[in-house]
């Protein structure tokens, strides 16, 4: 086992690291740019380096200076979290090229999923169901307009070097294609630098629903079940929850095998996430994401496991600590993504928190990196906390997440948590009755 984890990120997902790693008689060393010397990930490690100035690209997202971080302080590995370097596969040869060990997948596996085309045709050859689309990339608009007259509209133009809901274009009529096509290829190059589309059908009332897998590296996986993450906003997840209100038994075990095997048949080291869209009782594969998830409490709370243990675990080349028949769903739990912004425009609202209470008592879970007079930096993300509830069932889960919202006090600056009092007040939120176009129709009807 290693001595010594750096954890290369900031936020609540650094403090959940250093968690896993205290609990596991770790040593944990936080890094950290100039503007976040006050940050709790700094305070909770057993030592910090600063990394550089505010601008990710100078400090997170600078590898120079996170190997050399490493180097100072005598780190083994490093947990990269989610976002930032997590699915960088040049890092991940880097870290490797200076002897160190990356918590994650192989950078091969990180290229195969980053790359959605390769990333589709792979999972297509192990037997997972995708959307139907183009083959491959589509070079022009004569190309799309074959594929889309062919598949019938609409259709969804996506980047294959898309992510964060970037280079994505949706064409409900024939008509549409041409400017869907352009946007997203100049959306494309502008954000990843790649400006190769490819065409989907779309789906027009599907649920997103995400099966959780954990692979050893060896050609052994499990699955973890689904969660469900309809509710987002601009294709943005705002609300998740496990199990989905829309899967039972049987179909779980069935999507979950597929994916497990799927895994299991590329060797696939570490914590995975295969997304789908859900409708009329058919999955289509989307994409797959390479790391730990932000909604991954869901799932540690109704199988009662911990998801970052067993990603350093694994990294530190040991057996997965589950089984595949000991892996069974118990209850039901709900993530709140609470961002610092203005509600109804969603506007960022970085400042100075004067007061921050974290709800407590049983099922409630508040992984934040808040306090009280935190100034929250304008750089970065505008998560700033998660609130988590499980219960025995959704019912009582709802209950305890209006009584959790409650609770909590979040004073200085504008937060969406208004927001969530006013979903638990809508009848589809109880019925569990919703698409991933429900909460913009929603929040669109509650301007
Ligand atoms: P990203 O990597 O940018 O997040 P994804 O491929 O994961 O992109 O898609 C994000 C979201 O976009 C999905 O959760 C869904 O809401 C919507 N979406 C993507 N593909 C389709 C499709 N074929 N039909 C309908 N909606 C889609």
């Amino acid at each position: 086992m290693f001595n010594k984890i750096l954890i290369a990120n900031r936020g609540e997902i650094a403090l959940r690291v250093i968690r896993a790693c205290k609990e596991m008689g770790i040593g944990s060393v936080a890094v950290h740019s100039t503007a976040d010397s006050d940050a709790m990930h700094v305070r909770m490690a057993d030592e910090s380096v600063c990394i550089g100035p505010p601008a990710s690209a100078k400090s997170y997202l600078h590898i120079p200076s996170i190997i050399s971080a490493c180097e100072i302080t005598g780190a083994e590995a490093i947990h990269p979290g989610y976002g930032f370097l997590s699915e960088n596969a040049a890092f991940v040869q880097v870290v490797q090229d200076h002897g160190l060990t990356f918590i994650g997948p192989t950078a091969d596996h990180i290229n195969m999923m980053g790359d959605k085309i390769t990333a589709k045709d792979t999972m297509k050859k192990l037997g997972v169901p995708c959307v139907p689309g183009s083959d491959g990339g589509v070079p022009n608009l004569a190309a799309a307009r074959k594929v889309a007259d062919e598949m019938g509209y609409p259709v969804i133009v996506k980047a294959t070097a898309g992510g964060g809901g970037r280079g994505m274009k949706l064409a409900k009529t024939a008509a549409e294609l041409e400017m869907a096509f352009s946007t997203a290829r100049s959306e494309a190059k502008a954000a990843f630098g790649n400006d190769e589309v490819y065409i989907e059908k779309y789906l027009t009332l599907p649920r997103h629903i995400e099966v959780q897998v954990f692979g050893d590296g060896k050609g052994k996986a499990v699955h973890l079940g689904e969660r469900d993450c309809s509710l987002q906003r601009r294709h943005q997840k705002v609300f998740e929850e496990a199990p989905s209100p829309a899967i039972d038994q049987e179909t779980r075990d069935r999507i979950g095998k597929t994916c497990a095997d799927a895994v299991a048949a590329i060797n696939y080291a570490g914590a995975g996430t295969i997304e789908f869209l859900y409708e009329n009782g058919e999955f289509y594969f989307i994409e797959m994401n390479t790391r730990l998830q932000v909604e991954h409490p869901v799932t540690e709370a109704v199988y009662g496991v911990d998801l970052v243990r067993e990603q350093i675990r694994v990294a530190a080349g040991m057996e997965l600590s589950f089984r595949q028949e000991d892996m069974i769903p118990k209850g039901h739990a709900i993530e709140c993504r609470i961002n610092a912004e203005k509600v109804p425009e969603f506007r960022p609202s970085p400042g100075k928190i004067t007061q921050f209470h974290a709800p407590g008592g049983l099922g409630v879970r508040m992984d934040s990196h808040m306090y009280d007079g935190y100034s929250i930096p304008p750089h970065y993300d505008s998560l700033i906390a998660k609130l988590i509830v499980e219960a025995p069932d959704r019912d009582a889960a709802l209950a305890r997440l209006r009584r959790a919202l409650d609770e909590l006090v979040l004073d200085g600056i504008d937060t969406t948590i208004p927001l969530f009092h006013m979903l638990l007040d809508a009848k589809d939120i109880h019925t569990g009755d919703y698409d991933i176009h429900w909460l913009e129709h929603w929040l669109e009807s509650h301007k």
